[in-house]
């Protein structure tokens, strides 16, 4: 099922009669056994289990399949293998696709866990990685080794924001038969579609805006026609599965990622607008401001922008931040976002996360997940915040 719009797409997705029988909402159908009436009927699902055919419950169940429909009605491509975390999305895709003596080219300002993969996992299972600036573009055609097969980007970028030109990477890789994976959980499959764009294998952190609620984790990877094949048949050899409960309330999430997307929208850039007059504030980190790098190509490939962005402060030391952070009433201090609440992270050591580049800014870096409370209650949070970071200092 595919929809024009993705406001349409997160509403219809998934709900084929074949999995909802009548009902509204998809069932959460529990199941490891799947039992056959016949000989003939086990064998005709045996032979027929790469087609979302209950088979054994790893393989899948009418909720699972019915959220994977979903997924690609909201991102396009051919289908979407289901992983119990964004992280294991992540390293699913790449063991999918790379092998000893293979070289993969990684951006420098990918989320933390993702590159502890690479230089831990990937190395020592004999693939080599090369991390690259973020705002490389075409420019990455200089990277390219004769075995690289697999060219990862993040966009915006993990904490510091930057957006990628990811259809000048694509054609580079493309034109030496490498594929093109993303991280496309800011984007969330909502403000950059990836196949559009060149991406071969589009993957989410959907326990960020897709779930929406802080109550689950999930990862998903939707893939072109050409590699579906591969990935799903590596995601069954690695043996993921998820809950069917979990995969319920994702897809009750995604039923109003949409509206909940305008409204992070609309809060973050009143926030950050707010912020960018702060005598305090050094720059801002929001794709939609133009001291945000890449924020050119964020103006060309993305048709909006969500809750989360950082910024960056002229001066301070983690005294003063704590002192700001820990009397926060609604923005909460936790690792994760994309869920209906507000939260804040002070981000120290960013260089040590930075092999291909320098991160050369002086003061703290400081990133919000903007909610969706009313914006004065926010905003009065961040200006009494800022009285206390003010004292300290
Ligand atoms: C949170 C996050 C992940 C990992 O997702 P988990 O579900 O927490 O494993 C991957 N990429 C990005 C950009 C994230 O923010």
């Amino acid at each position: 099922m595919s929809s024009k719009h993705k406001a349409t797409a997160v509403v219809s997705g998934g709900r084929d009669s074949k999995w909802t029988k009548g009902v509204v909402n998809p069932p959460v159908m529990r199941a490891s056994t799947v039992v056959f009436e016949s000989v003939a009927q086990m064998k005709q699902a045996t032979g027929n289990r790469a087609n979302q055919t209950l088979f054994y419950g790893r393989r899948g169940t009418d909720t699972s399949f019915a959220f994977a429909d979903a997924m690609v009605a909201l991102e396009g491509g051919e289908g979407c293998a289901i992983y119990p975390c964004g992280t294991a999305a992540i390293t699913g895709a790449l063991l999918s696709f790379l092998k000893a003596g293979d070289h993969l080219l990684m951006v420098d300002t990918a989320y933390e866990p993702t590159r502890d993969f690479c230089d831990k996992m990937l190395a020592n299972l004999g693939i080599e990685t090369t991390y690259y600036d973020p705002l490389v573009g075409a420019g990455i055609e200089a990277l390219m080794k004769a075995n690289t097969k697999v060219i990862f980007t993040e966009s915006p970028g993990s904490i510091t924001m930057e957006v990628q030109d990811v259809p000048a990477i694509a054609e580079v890789a493309h034109r030496h038969g490498a594929i093109v994976m993303l991280d496309n959980t800011w984007g969330a499959g909502m403000l950059f579609d990836a196949f559009a764009h060149g991406v071969d294998i589009s993957i989410q952190a959907a326990t960020k805006y897709v779930v929406g609620h802080s109550d689950v984790m999930l990862g998903t990877a939707v893939a072109t026609k050409a590699l579906w094949p591969q990935l799903r048949e590596n995601s069954y050899l690695l043996g993921q599965c998820t809950s069917p409960d979990d995969l319920y309330l994702a897809m009750r999430g995604m039923r109003t990622l949409n509206v909940r997307m305008q409204q992070h929208q609309e809060n973050a850039l009143k926030i950050a607008n707010w912020l960018a007059h702060r005598p305090e504030v050094d720059h801002i980190r929001h794709p939609a401001f133009s001291s945000c790098p890449g924020h050119d190509v964020w103006q060309r490939d993305f048709t909006g922008s969500n809750g989360l962005f950082s910024f960056v402060l002229k001066q301070g030391h983690q005294k003063a931040t704590t002192a700001m952070l820990d009397g926060m009433r609604h923005f909460k201090m936790g690792y994760s976002w994309g869920g209906y609440e507000s939260l804040i992270l002070a981000v120290y050591g960013i260089e040590r996360l930075r092999t291909a580049t320098e991160w050369q800014t002086q003061g703290p870096l400081i990133r919000l997940h903007v909610g969706l409370e009313h914006v004065d209650d926010l905003i009065e949070d961040l200006a009494d915040g800022f009285e206390r970071f003010n004292q300290a200092l």
